[in-house]
């Protein structure tokens, strides 16, 4: 419930009671409000996060802009966030590896927190198409829906199969694990990078960023990367690609094609193409790139941006593709995520190249939806952490 400024001051008086500050969305394309919300007191099983970052995702630019057709407004967004545990509900709690948490351990939520009783959940071992998820974020998620995104300075971490786990990383690596979990789904649904082939990236955001690094420590001999701009680019040789193709000094799609084909053995090219760029058109490049029976895996269209005109007979059959698409990430590809970032073998932490208070989430949406990625007409961005504790700017 939103507290009136009168019923604050009675709050602010009680040293129990916690505010937390929130930026509340109030429909497509409209305000980030800031609202302070009283906090509740967690029941048996629950917990109460204090956010420490939550990542701006494509995702949450596509929701701003109606994309996404589950969410009811308002809603407060921000679904990839870690944070430390301020108060439980229960005396014992355990996260999902089984280690015991405590008050003061950081932790990292998975968002979705699937029913466990549906047909995607107990028989096609799907749960991330649970038709009755209750999600931290991105989906209505009312009773109160106000505390349970990442964009507030607490979230009511109170969903049925909650999945969290504890983690002593720096909370600047530990909110990536979300969206590079996407990157290990989509590795696992192609049936895995086979040693010795070559891999290529279209797109260097975070995802893109993930897969590159993950293919390269998974045994590809090569990883060619198709994205900028150049920030980005050189982020992306420090993550693992051998090549980088800057899509705004080789516009032409054709041209493209032919650097890729060049750079793959007698010119067949890459055996897995990952697509992270979350722009129709790379589809029908993505696949003209890829090898005979070769795996494209989809990774870049998590809301509706619209069709694109494709070829059944070259862009598939002719070449035996075998086309992968995945549907979010469940636990175990975050467990598997963070285990990864856990041994700290790159510097993943460069991929959040800004932390912003909550009253610039706006700008943050306008970098990632503009081209060149640029924060204030100027820098460009890699992935913008919101830190809802940091004073307004
Ligand atoms: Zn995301
Ligand atoms: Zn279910």
């Amino acid at each position: 419930m939103a507290l009136t400024s009168s019923s604050r001051q009675v709050v602010e008086s009680s040293d129990k009671k916690l505010i937390s500050k929130a930026a509340v969305l109030d429909g497509v394309e409209g305000k980030f409000n800031i609202v302070e919300f009283e906090v509740p007191e967690p029941k048996e099983g629950e917990f109460i996060l204090r956010t420490e970052y939550a990542g701006v995702c494509g995702t949450d630019v596509h929701i701003y802009h109606g994309h996404l057709d589950t969410i009811e407004y308002p809603i407060v967004l921000g679904h990839e966030f870690c944070g430390i545990i301020e108060k439980l509900g229960s005396e014992k709690l355990y996260d999902s590896n089984g280690v015991a948490v405590k008050k003061g351990d950081r932790v990292v939520i998975v968002p979705g927190a699937s029913c466990g009783e549906c047909y995607y959940c107990q028989i096609a071992k799907t749960p991330t198409r649970c038709t009755n998820t209750k999600a931290y974020g991105f989906l209505p998620n009312k009773d109160p829906y106000l505390l349970s995104g990442g964009f507030s300075q607490y979230v009511h971490i109170k969903n049925k199969n909650t999945a969290f786990f504890k983690t002593d990383l720096d909370p600047e690596i530990a909110v990536l694990t979300e969206p590079l979990s996407i990157c290990i789904h989509g590795f696992q649904r192609a049936g895995g990078v086979r040693f010795g082939s070559t891999v290529l990236v279209q797109g260097t955001g975070a995802i893109g960023l993930g897969a590159i690094a993950f293919a390269k420590r998974s045994g590809a001999a090569k990883v060619i990367a198709v994205g900028g701009p150049k920030r980005r680019l050189e982020l992306a040789q420090k993550m693992g690609a051998d090549i980088v193709i800057d899509i705004e000094e080789v516009r032409d799609p054709e041209e493209r094609i032919k650097l890729v084909k060049a750079e793959t053995k007698g010119g067949r090219g890459p055996d897995m193409v990952v697509e992270c760029a979350g722009f129709p058109g790379a589809l029908p490049e993505g696949l003209t790139y890829l090898s005979d029976s070769g795996e494209y895996v989809e990774l870049g269209h998590f809301t509706d941006v619209g069709s694109v005109e494709m070829n059944p007979h070259w862009h598939i059959l002719r070449k035996n593709a075998n086309i992968r698409g995945v549907w979010g990430s469940d636990v175990e590809h975050m467990q598997m995520t963070l285990s990864i970032l856990e041994n700290m073998e790159l510097p993943y932490e460069e991929l959040i190249s800004h932390k912003l208070p909550l009253n610039r989430i706006e700008d943050a949406i306008r970098s990632m939806s503009q081209k060149g990625y640029t924060l204030d007409g100027q820098e460009q961005v890699i992935k913008i952490a919101i830190d809802p504790w940091k004073d307004f700017e």
